[in-house]
């Protein structure tokens, strides 16, 4: 076969020689497998041909890749997190055989490949470094309303075809659909899924595989808390961006600090203090008010900017003059009393704290905490950035 292991994750001596690459191989890959792929959907029937491949990921972005047999919901995930879609017209959404590519506006590099019958990863000339080895984590999707002993099989199937090879990629479990649901039910379910799962592994020698399982719906944030808790594992210095939440809660007797995906509205870091549900989406919901109203009052970015963003979540160009620099605001809601504050951090993220009750007489003193925290949190992004 052609399987090759050309990624030794155990490397760690010094950075070997070799030519300067603009463009990672993995990247290239990915679209050709995909292109691949589609001509040979195409052949078969071209009516079911998905749409020419997408552009390569953004350098340095995490990347997710949802899979899922056909009718899972994965385009109903990812229409909801990434197009603000209401759950109910999920309904109505096409189910095609395609990869989609929803982030190019986000933090992060997200794309949903319909699985049944279309990648056949026993197949061996079918190229896996080509996908996994730029994989951050790999979501399964599996339909909890539904039987789903055909999509635990496909599952084990993957993982252990990827685990030789693959052990960095973390797996990522979604028992989708549970609304509805009684607890005792999805924790039936949840157990029975796991069971079957770790039974069928080590069958076959694989113990300990990074398998994480999640309870999630469309129809609740539970979908968004899912993706956080995916998404943290694969920030390199999240213990630093915690940190400085941290701190920023204690200097300013903030009761909650998140950093938020500002497209998605998945949060990437948050203060240690437990996160609550309702605190959760006030913060996403202030979110959309604020790229709204800057939608229509907001101001011209750097070019830079506007490069990733064709339409900024932030603003739109003006010509009055620039008045400051950064997406910031301050509101007290009269039912809750404590005043919710959010700061844009670049962009893609805007930093979103719960202040306590009162504090904004503090206001002076918070800008200037919320200032150094906001530069800390780019140095980290920095960082990031140029080691890779
Ligand atoms: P895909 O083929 O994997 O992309 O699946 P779709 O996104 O087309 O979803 C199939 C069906 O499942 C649609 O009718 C959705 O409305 C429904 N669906 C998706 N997510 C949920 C959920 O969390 N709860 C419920 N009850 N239905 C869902």
């Amino acid at each position: 076969g052609r399987r090759r292991t050309k990624l030794d994750r155990s490397y760690n001596g010094p950075p070997r020689q070799g030519p300067v690459r603009h463009i990672s191989p993995a990247q290239l890959n990915l679209e050709r497998v995909y292109e691949q792929n589609r001509i040979n959907i195409q052949k078969k029937d071209a009516t079911k041909a998905p749409e020419p491949a997408p552009g390569p990921a953004a350098k340095g972005k995490p990347r997710l890749l949802l899979m899922g047999q056909r009718r899972s919901g994965k385009s109903s995930i990812s229409s909801v997190v990434f197009h603000k879609m209401p759950p109910n017209e999920t309904l109505f959404l096409e189910s095609t055989a395609r990869i989609q590519k929803d982030s190019m506006h986000s933090f992060m590099d997200f794309q949903v490949w319909d699985l049944p019958g279309q990648l056949d990863f026993m197949d061996p000339s079918f190229d896996l470094d080509a996908i996994f080895c730029e994989i951050g984590a790999l979501i399964w999707v599996i339909d909890a309303q539904d039987d789903y002993i055909e999509a635990i099989n496909r599952l084990n199937s993957t993982i252990l075809n990827l685990q030789p090879s693959y052990q960095n990629v973390n797996i990522e479990v979604f028992i989708h659909k549970v609304d509805g649901l009684s607890d005792d039910y999805k924790l039936d379910i949840q157990r029975d899924i796991m069971q079957r799962i770790q039974d069928e592994l080590s069958d076959h020698g694989v113990e300990n595989a990074p398998i994480t399982f999640h309870l999630t719906s469309i129809y609740n944030h539970s979908i968004f808390e899912a993706f956080s808790k995916v998404i943290q594992k694969l920030i390199p210095h999240l213990a630093t961006l915690e940190a400085l939440l941290n701190d920023l809660c204690r200097s300013c007797r903030f009761e909650k600090a998140y950093l938020f995906d500002v497209l998605s509205k998945i949060y990437i870091a948050t203060d240690s203090s437990p996160v609550d549900m309702p605190s959760y989406e006030i913060c996403s919901d202030y979110i959309d008010v604020i790229v709204d109203v800057s939608e229509i009052y907001g101001w011209e970015r750097p070019k830079e900017y506007i490069e990733f963003l064709e339409g900024p979540p932030w603003n739109k160009k003006l010509d009055d003059q620039v008045a400051c620099k950064n997406a910031e605001s301050v509101i007290v809601l009269t039912d809750m009393k404590r005043p919710i504050m959010l700061r844009e951090v670049n962009q893609y993220l805007a930093l979103v704290a719960i202040m306590c009750e009162g504090s904004h007489e503090k206001m002076p003193s918070v800008t200037m905490n919320v200032e150094a925290t906001v530069t800390g949190l780019s140095e980290v992004f920095e960082i990031t950035k140029h080691r890779k």
